[in-house]
């Protein structure tokens, strides 16, 4: 049986209760279960053999730890076969960070191109279980791509409430393409998830933002995903970028999880990076304070959020595996994108924040230059192709690599390629 309870008070929620936050003390809900998990027989073995199944589902870097997560007849599962994103080198960005090694798990090759689609596989299977009738989000971008893409595979409808005017075009393209209704509102994403919070309150629909614990229920998974493709030789950093902070509190559940259930030994700790224009979080860590919400600026549309929602359990989650935050200026985030872009592994503004990270804590001396550290790029560059297209075309950047206009005749062109290998 699950239950729905509340990490700070402790209360019960009624079955249901998944789209409000605690009642009591307005904390998230944590999805528990009242006789713990079990795993199968050989679960190592298990997890590992579901990747050559004939079943869909099977095969999900989701649902093959589906003993870890709420039970559900096969039938009922939406998915699009996510997960199972590889975990690879990245010299340049090593060096660029002052680390021996570092690797990225690029979530960026998710069905929808981000992190969102591991807990969206979970809520929107959990929504038509519960036979909810209309599912909604507020959305800086890719929790809209996300809930579209699924909700149009569940065939119910979707509502994604937008910060108009604010939202990448190849995100909110993803949402209109499936069919989703989009409401791009007048305020920023605060805005907007203020908005979606009432609409949920009054029952008109079924939000799937990250206060619904059954999205962080399928973003856990990466944990076991990341350990498992490793062999289960537990990494000693993972970043992660922080926005609403859903996925650092998932990561560090899941974490914890394997550790209990024996499949890791320890768990590693975790670094959250935050924009320095939206870093109302990093405050908090380093007053132990009180969260106290900003005006959220950066280019960094995906982590541009000055209200995160799961401040309390996150700041539980660095208490837990020791782990830190840091803020980062958008220049600094900016060229360590386009260093991991060099690496072949582009990704969106906010997924390199988590290089820019490393660089400080590596000047910090928070990590050290040997430790195996994992970077999570959450999102794929194709998600936002004008700040990469605004980089290359400004000739400050030290990476700029601008389009070079040039004759079609053989001698020009055999002129400008020798120029540029020069
Ligand atoms: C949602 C998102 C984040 C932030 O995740 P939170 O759970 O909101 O902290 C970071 N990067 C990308 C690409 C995202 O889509
Ligand atoms: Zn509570």
């Amino acid at each position: 049986m699950l239950v729905l309870s509340c990490g700070t008070c402790a209360t019960n929620a009624p079955d249901g209760s998944e789209c409000m936050p605690c009642a009591s003390c307005g904390d998230v809900l944590n999805v528990t279960y009242d006789r713990g998990l079990t795993l199968p027989r050989d679960a190592r073995v298990v997890f590992r053999s579901r990747l050559t199944s004939h079943a869909l589902h099977e095969r999900s870097g989701v649902w093959r730890f589906r003993e870890l997560l709420p039970p559900v007849n096969d039938s009922q599962i939406v998915t699009l076969q996510e997960g199972n994103a590889p975990e690879l080198p990245a010299e340049r960005s090593a060096a660029w960070s002052g680390l021996e090694g570092l690797s990225v798990k690029n979530l960026g090759c998710n069905p929808t191109g981000s992190y969102k689609d591991a807990g969206m596989t979970v809520a929107v299977t959990r929504a038509r279980v519960a036979g909810a009738k209309v599912l909604a989000c507020a959305s800086t971008g890719n929790t809209s791509a996300s809930l579209a893409v699924y909700a149009a595979r569940a065939g119910l409808p979707a509502v994604v409430l937008l910060p108009a005017g604010h939202v990448p075009t190849s995100k909110l393209a993803q949402a209109l393409d499936a069919g989703a209704i989009a409401l791009g509102i007048d305020g920023d994403f605060d805005v907007a998830m203020q908005a979606a919070r009432e609409l949920a309150l009054r029952g008109a629909v079924y939000l799937v933002n990250s206060l619904n614990p059954f999205r962080r229920e399928g973003q856990k998974t990466v944990a076991f995903e990341l350990l498992e493709s490793r062999g289960w030789r537990v990494p000693d950093w993972v970043i992660v970028p922080g926005g609403n902070l859903g996925h650092c509190v998932a990561l560090a559940q899941g974490f914890a999880q394997a550790q209990a259930l024996g499949l890791a030994e320890r768990v590693p700790r975790i670094a959250v990076v935050q924009a320095a224009g939206a870093a109302p979080f990093v405050r908090a860590w380093q007053q132990n304070e009180p969260l106290v919400p900003v005006h959220a600026t950066t280019f960094a549309t995906a982590i541009k959020i000055g209200n995160p929602v799961s401040w309390r359990p996150a700041l539980r989650a660095l208490h837990a595996t020791g782990g830190t935050a840091i803020a980062i200026e958008d220049d600094r985030i900016a060229e360590a994108r386009a260093v991991l872009a060099r690496d072949g592994l582009a990704c969106e503004p906010a997924s390199a924040a988590t290089l820019a990270g490393a660089l400080a804590l590596r000047e910090r001396g928070t990590i050290d230059e040997a430790a195996d550290v994992v970077a999570l790029l959450t999102g794929s560059s194709l998600k936002d192709v004008a700040s990469i297209e605004r980089y290359h075309g400004d000739p400050s950047k030290t990476l700029a690599n601008p389009l070079r206009r040039v004759a079609g005749d053989m001698a020009s062109l055999e002129r400008a390629i020798a120029e540029a290998l020069r």
